[in-house]
């Protein structure tokens, strides 16, 4: 599939749209942010995500769901995708696509795994791999918005060189802390084995739930399970913890 795609016709009415690949930018082995001119694109908010079609020369279509990575910025989408080798989509998404070609998108999708900017709450968001994606539309969504919300991030990682997009998540923000929990290697230094995240990272890193914050918890199944069982073991109300699932779980 992934070889033979080329751009879609437009055949599922108007809600697809042509989506044009105006940038690329390599953020970790095998992921690679995608910006795209989507001419006519509605607008979203942070945290939602789009459905990306492929169709084959022989009109065979594979379609799949990718958040968006930065707030909404007129006809510009952000998307970050991470290669699963034996994957029928993204393969083409991080190595088959050049700037100019396109693909078909449809969106903008989801409600409820959304941060909006007049939320006055403090705000938790624990990703692990590309789950950082959506996350890092809300922190971006902060920054253009001016808002002073202070945000905590915990970002779980194989190792150092898996991170996205490394420079702007070290640059020093008033109001935002960033984290990091390395499950195989650790960077030179660092304090901890390599160790999958828990509650003593949860507890440190978040805040405590007296506070109320927003939780968004976004990445594979079994990590999203793990932590919103952490959270909901230190008291944070079931209601303010929203969770994305990503991939299979384990994955
Ligand atoms: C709401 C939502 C938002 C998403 N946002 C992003 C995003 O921002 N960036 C991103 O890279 N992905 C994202 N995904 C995952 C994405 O939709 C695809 O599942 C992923 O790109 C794999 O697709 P594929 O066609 O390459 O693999 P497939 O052909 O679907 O699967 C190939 C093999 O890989 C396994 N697999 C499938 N998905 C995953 C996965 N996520 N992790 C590990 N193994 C997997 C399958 O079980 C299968 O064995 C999101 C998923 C959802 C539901």
């Amino acid at each position: 599939m992934a070889r033979a795609a080329v751009p879609g016709r437009l055949s599922g009415g108007p809600v697809w749209r042509v989506a044009t690949l105006a940038e690329t930018i390599d953020e970790a082995p095998g992921a690679r942010t995608l910006v795209f001119d989507v001419p006519g694109w509605p607008g979203h908010l942070a945290g939602q995500h789009v459905d990306v079609r492929l169709t084959a020369e022989d009109g065979y279509q594979a379609q799949r769901s990718y958040s968006l990575a930065a707030p909404a910025d007129g006809d510009r989408v952000v998307l970050t995708v991470q290669k699963v080798p034996d994957g029928e989509v993204s393969p083409y998404l991080t190595e088959g696509l050049s700037p100019g070609d396109p693909v078909e998108l449809r969106g903008p999708v989801g409600g409820w795994f959304v941060w909006r900017t007049s939320d006055p709450s403090p705000v938790l968001l624990i990703g692990a791999g590309s789950g950082i994606v959506p996350l890092m539309a809300m922190l971006r969504a902060r920054r253009t918005a001016g808002s002073r919300v202070p945000f905590r991030v915990i970002y779980s990682v194989r190792g150092p060189e898996q991170r996205y997009y490394v420079d702007e998540l070290a640059r020093p923000e008033p109001g935002v802390d960033v984290g990091y929990v390395y499950t195989r290697r650790t960077p030179e230094g660092w304090p901890r084995p390599p160790r999958r995240i828990g509650v003593a990272d949860v507890n440190t890193g978040g805040w405590p739930a007296d506070f109320a914050p927003a939780c968004f918890v976004c990445g594979p199944t079994g990590f999203v399970e793990t932590v919103a069982d952490i959270l909901a073991a230190l008291d944070h109300d079931p209601h303010r913890i929203k969770t994305e699932r990503f991939g299979p779980s384990g994955g």
